[in-house]
């Protein structure tokens, strides 16, 4: 098929049925960044709010990059991948250097700003400067596949590219905003993945070789699941009366500096956790074990046990570790959401008192 066909009914059909999301009715480029960086891997529903209360409390790029860390985290806690705020951080910072605050209206230049893909540069100069350049993200990549009938691997990284080239001479002139966000919308709502594309509610099934020819449950081809690598930790509650212990996690690597309660590698017995405490100079007057509980992140599987260990008081603090009340480490230690399985142990110890 010739995607020169579908402007004028991919318009059409976008401006009748966009859904009203907070971010449509902007077209800030920091905004629009704000919302593009916390739709990867999340949910539009779940973003919603997490994307009001980060542009109240940082309502501009000067706000971002002048942030304290502890306070960008709290406000991304919950929505995972920290490495992402953190890149907006330094790319805020560099637009207030390079670019005086104001962000270039260039797909390159934003390109080279730091966590900004070939995708969300293309997003943000369309949507925010009315740029023809392709936004081409999984929804894209499944719609386009079906028109053109490709049944090639969609995952492929080289892919993208292609279909960016591709796609790039027939982004409507008039109305690149609509045109990008319309194939999104139509990949999120109608072209579905998995068995449930809405083809005859399709404003371009008459322009569609997949559906033309029957194809559209083989295209894109399933993905090869690698298996996720399972990971066995023992997750530590250090409490005294008042106060509890947590780490900060390694610089580099899953929840790079981050707070977390106390882990050890591997599944640990009762014997083996008093061994570790008593190392590290803690008086434990009773140790409990709790519910197992796993997270799943994208390659990797945590599979927890976890001991609450009560203390009769907190005379030394372990080196690499801080004791907070319960108060302090709700409001000034986000932990990722990895741990919230433990969380009530906490909370439970904290009603008693
Ligand atoms: S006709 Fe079906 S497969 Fe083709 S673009 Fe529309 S929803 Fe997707």
């Amino acid at each position: 098929m010739n995607l020169s066909s579908i402007e004028a009914p991919l318009l059409n059909w976008y401006r009748k049925n966009a859904r009203d999301l907070p971010w449509r009715h902007t077209r800030d480029p920091y905004k629009i960044w704000v919302s593009e960086i916390m739709l990867q891997q999340t949910r539009v529903e779940a973003v919603k709010p997490y994307y009001a209360r980060f542009l109240e409390t940082l309502p501009d790029v000067y706000a971002l990059a002048n942030a304290p860390e502890e306070q960008l985290l709290k406000l991304w806690e919950g929505l995972g991948y920290y490495s992402r705020v953190r890149n907006m951080q330094k790319a805020a910072r560099t637009i207030v250097e390079a670019y005086d605050g104001r962000f270039p209206a260039d797909p390159a230049k934003l390109q080279k700003l730091t966590g900004i893909g070939e995708y969300t540069a293309g997003a943000i100069a369309s949507i925010a400067f009315g740029i023809p350049a392709p936004a081409v993200d999984g929804n894209v990549m499944r719609v386009v596949a079906r028109l053109t009938g490709d049944s090639r691997d969609v995952f492929d990284p080289a892919l993208k590219k292609e279909y960016g080239k591709r796609l790039a001479p027939y982004i409507s002139k008039t109305d690149p905003s609509s045109y990008n966000q319309g194939l999104i919308e139509l990949g999120a709502t109608v072209c579905l993945p998995q068995g449930s594309a809405r083809c005859s509610a399709c404003a371009l099934s008459e322009y569609c070789t997949a559906y033309r020819e029957g194809r559209v449950e083989m295209i894109p081809a399933p993905k090869q699941q690698k298996p996720r690598k399972i990971d066995l930790r023992t997750i530590l509650i250090i409490q005294s009366d008042t106060e509890v212990l947590v780490e900060k996690r390694p610089d580099k690597g899953l929840l790079a500096g981050l707070w977390q309660l106390p882990s050890l590698d591997g599944h640990r017995t009762e014997d083996e956790v008093l061994a570790h405490a008593r190392r590290f100079g803690l008086d434990v007057i009773r140790i409990e074990a709790l519910t197992p509980a796993k997270h799943i992140f994208t390659h990797i599987e945590w599979q927890m046990i976890g001991y609450r260990l009560t203390l009769s008081a907190l005379s030394e603090i372990p080196e690499g570790m801080v004791s907070a009340s319960l108060e302090r480490l709700e409001a000034d230690f986000p932990l990722p959401s990895a741990f919230s399985a433990f969380l009530p142990y906490l909370r439970k110890k904290k009603a008693k008192q």
